[in-house]
This record gives C-alpha cells, structure tokens and sequence, in this order.
C-alpha cells in the first residue's frame, strides 16, 4: 500500500482524501488543517489522522475539541508520497520540507511551474514525473485541454491548437471573489498562461489561450481549435475522444445542453456531483479543412483529481501508466452517458 500524506484539506486536498481512500493500493496516512474550519470536522468523520503544519494550528484544532495526530514532520516522515494542495504559493514553502525527508511530492497547478521538473499529465508525462521524483499536475483548464490535445495528437497529430477559456470567477465556497457582474479578460495579455504551460508539455505544438473571467462558480468552459495533421471526418474525431475514459462526449437531444443542467445530471448519479471528465458537446465536434473543433465544459474542482491519483502512482514507481489510469478510472467509477435514443445508427465515416 502506498502511504499517501495530503499537505491542505480544501476543495483539492479534501477529493484527493477521497479518492486515494477508494484505492485498492493507497492508504491515507493523514491530512493538515490550519484552522477548524468544518472541514476538519469532515476529516474526523472520514477518519483521516489530522496534522498541524504549525503550533498556532495544533492550539486552533485542540481548540475546538479536534484530536491532532501529529505534526506535518511527523506526516512526511509517515508518508511515501506527500500531495500539496495548499493554496496558490504556498506549496513553494513546503518543497523543501519534502525534500529535506527524502518525499516524493505532488504539487497543484497553482504553483509556479518551475516547483518540479516536470508538469504531469498521465497520458503524457507518467514515465518522465517516474524519474523527476515529483511533478505539479497541471491546472484544472490545463488538464483538460491537454485532455483533449494528448488524445487527437496521438490518432491524427496535431500541428497548432487554439483555445478560449471562459474562466469560473470562483470556487462555490468562495463567497470573496468576483467579478459579480463583468466579464473580465484575465489574464488581458495573449497567451494567457495556460497556453504556455501547455506547451512546456508539448513543445511541439504551439498552443494559443486566451481567458475570460465571468460570474459563476459552476464551471470553465473552453472553445478550443486543434489543427490537425490529418482530415478525419468529424464522426472519427468524436468517436476517438469518446474512447478517452477521461473524456465524456455528450448528447444533447435530451440534455444536458448547459453548465447547470450538467452538474445537476452528475449529481442525480454521484454523491459529491464530482465531474472528473471533461464533458464535450458531441454536436459541436465538427472538422472544416483539417481543423477540428469543439465546446467541452471543466468542472475546476474534480478534474485533476484522477490525474493526482496517477501522479502518486508514476512517484511511487509501482505500476504503468496504463495500468495505473485503469486502476483509477474503475476506483473512481469514471464514464458517463448522457441519454441517447436506443435506435440511433452509428454515425458514418
Ligand atoms: P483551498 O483554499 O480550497 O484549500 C487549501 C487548504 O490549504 C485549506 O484547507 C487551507 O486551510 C490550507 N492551508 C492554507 N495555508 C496553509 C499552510 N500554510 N499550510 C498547510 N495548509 C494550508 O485551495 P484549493 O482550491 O484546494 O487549491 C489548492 C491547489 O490546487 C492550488 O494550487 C490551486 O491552484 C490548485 N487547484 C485548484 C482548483 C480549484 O478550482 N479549486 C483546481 C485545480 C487546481
């Protein structure tokens, strides 16, 4: 079993919990918190050990009756891989901890590229973040284009790609941020960093983002461009994204056809209404002269969770890539369909 430690119990590190827990190889060996927010108390329950990464911490959660198990000391040095899901930044202050216990670590998308060798995704750079000794998975709009980018590159090789993402303003437990009634280019400069990130992982093709931030805390949305190689028929395109297990394309004869509709469809099947695939319109994958197209929707707080799962893995050296991303995928109970009408013909080409 590999002893999983996760530095920050918020909207990340509280679903890696979950999901190293549902792992047939993965133990967790226990969690931080900083104040007894209710999450703490949703550690408790879950029976995940608490640990203080500070003296203050240890004096707020012994505070309010929680029981400490340790200090984040204690954590690495119980652990066999640490994931940080500290917020933005704060992972950097924690390398050298990680590092100082000989831990292989795991860092989020908020920290600066340059905190790990290599930038992970399971489809591109398993073997790579193997021998890097840790690895930052890639931000939650990252992983999703580098979904969709990973799996068409490898069936008809892609020459460029463009993409727009509508950004999410914030996360639903993020009453603080904004904007509440704008649409905000953000970042304004072109590329947005999402573009450059993705192309430190595929340095072969360059890859155009341009972000917009609006009021809501649903979801990101990305109209995304990819210039193909080839000229698959736009049947082919779509029928190679549905075979990706991380990517679910979806009818819309029945709904859903909208960001709330969609979460509301996950959550009739799924006790958190987590969506760790990224959810494409199969109508709008269409093919022009070589250049395929599509609308896909992000739900920012589960994506990377599978791809967290499979950076443990890669770390730990213990499985394949394809071996791990099965593993995950069933533990998870990853793939979805949307309603369809049991007569439909395969689509031709
Ligand atoms: P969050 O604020 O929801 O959770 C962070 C947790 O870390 C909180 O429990 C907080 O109390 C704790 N914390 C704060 N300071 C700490 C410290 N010094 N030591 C230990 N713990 C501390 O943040 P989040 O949204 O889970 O983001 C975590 C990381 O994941 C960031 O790098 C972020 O960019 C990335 N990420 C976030 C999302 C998202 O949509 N929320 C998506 C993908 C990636």
């Amino acid at each position: 079993m590999i002893a999983v430690g996760i530095n920050g119990y918020g909207t990340i590190g509280k679903r890696v919990a979950d999901a190293v827990d549902r792992q047939p190889d993965m133990r967790v060996t226990g969690v931080t918190k900083t104040q007894a927010t209710h999450e703490a108390w949703t550690a408790k329950e879950r029976s995940f050990p608490l640990h203080a990464p500070s003296d203050s911490a240890r004096t707020a959660l012994e505070e309010a009756g929680l029981p400490v198990a340790g200090s984040i000391d204690d954590l690495v040095t119980a652990s066999d891989v640490m994931v940080d899901a500290t917020p933005s930044g704060i992972g950097a202050e924690y390398e050298g901890l990680y590092a100082d216990h000989g831990t292989p670590a795991i860092f989020q998308g908020g920290e600066a590229p340059d905190i790990a060798p290599v930038s992970f995704n399971s489809q591109v750079s398993y073997d790579e973040t193997r021998r890097a000794g840790r690895t930052r998975v890639l931000s939650c709009n990252g992983t999703g284009l580098c979904r969709v980018i990973a799996t068409l590159d490898r069936r008809f090789g892609v020459e460029s790609a463009q993409a727009t993402i509508v950004r999410r303003g914030g996360d639903p437990d993020q009453p603080d941020r904004g904007p509440i009634n704008d649409i905000v280019p953000d970042p304004i400069s072109v590329p947005s960093h999402h573009g450059t990130d993705l192309e430190r992982v595929f340095p072969e093709i360059p890859v155009t983002t341009m972000a917009l931030t609006v009021p809501t805390t649903l979801m990101h949305v990305h109209t995304v461009s990819l210039e193909l190689e080839t000229d698959p028929t736009a049947a082919a395109a779509r029928r190679t994204l549905a075979e990706q297990s991380r990517c679910s394309v979806l009818e819309s004869e029945y709904g859903p056809t909208s960001c709330g509709s969609l979460l509301e469809f996950v959550r009739d099947r799924r006790p958190r209404g987590d969506l760790w695939e990224n959810a494409i319109w199969g109508e709008s994958v269409t093919v022009r002269d070589g250049t395929v197209s599509l609308i896909q929707a992000i739900h920012q707080e589960s994506d990377v969770i599978p791809e967290t799962i499979d950076a443990v893995r890669a770390l730990d050296g213990s499985v394949d890539a394809e071996t791990s991303r099965a593993r995950t995928d069933v533990s998870l109970g990853l793939g979805f369909e949307t309603p369809r009408r049991e007569s439909a013909t395969p689509e031709p080409g």
